[in-house]
């Protein structure tokens, strides 16, 4: 076990632990500069990140699903 922060997508250990997150290489931000969470560059430069600024305006993100056991 260790603190290392890993991949929100595929969990892939990113070696080493930083904090505050936002500091962190893999930290991710979207277009108006929120932090969206710990994504790799594989996950970051595919479409497995969410949060991809020139997806910003698709409608699968605006109907992003809240809880399904709800
Ligand atoms: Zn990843």
């Amino acid at each position: 076990m260790n603190d290392n922060q890993r991949c929100s997508s595929c969990n892939e250990d990113s070696g080493y632990d930083i904090r505050p997150l936002n500091y962190h290489a893999w930290a991710r931000s979207d277009a108006y500069g929120v932090y969206t969470g710990v994504y790799c560059d594989d996950c970051y430069e595919s479409d497995k990140y969410p949060y991809r600024k020139d997806y910003y305006y698709d409608e699968s993100y605006a109907g992003e699903r809240m809880d399904d056991d709800y």
